[in-house]
């Protein structure tokens, strides 16, 4: 079986624009490893390669929907660093989405949020809780460092 069907038959998709997961394994890092010719490579380093183009060394696939499972090329982009993402929480098998407490925000609501945190509706903190996000999050969203561009 070739790579690529390899590879799609373990792409778990969402609809819209959403996450790709990985139904697949994954490595002591937590990102999606798939077997190929006896070696473990990243699977979301391999959807980049059949989409595009070889991860030439000294260059660094990221994530940046920000979540390492994903192998949506249209989320990844090369760096020159390797990106530092928190590791995920143990995984369970029924968090997916929205009821994920780390999934990140839509862009309606990171919008909503804006706009509640301009209204003065809630610190940072509490809107932070209740969007289920970091207080940092939060701070970089009001302050529009997130969510502005593609990925939204
Ligand atoms: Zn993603």
């Amino acid at each position: 079986m070739e790579v690529e069907d390899r590879l799609a038959d373990r792409v778990l998709s969402s609809p819209g624009d959403g996450c790709s997961g990985w139904g697949g394994k994954r490595n002591a890092e937590g990102y999606p490893v798939l077997l190929v010719e006896g070696v473990f490579r990243r699977a979301d380093e391999l959807a980049w390669e059949l989409a595009f183009e070889p991860v030439v060394p000294g260059m660094y696939l990221i994530h940046q929907c920000g979540n390492r499972e994903c192998v949506r090329v249209e989320h990844l982009n090369l760096a020159e660093e390797p990106e530092r993402l928190p590791r995920p929480p143990r995984r369970r098998p029924d968090m997916a989405g929205a009821a994920n407490p780390r999934a990140r925000l839509t862009g309606a609501q990171a919008e909503e949020l804006r706009r509640r945190y301009a209204a003065g509706e809630g610190t940072q903190e509490a809107l932070g809780r209740e969007f289920g996000i970091t207080k940092s999050a939060v701070c970089r969203i009001v302050a529009g460092q997130r969510y502005r561009g593609d990925l939204g």
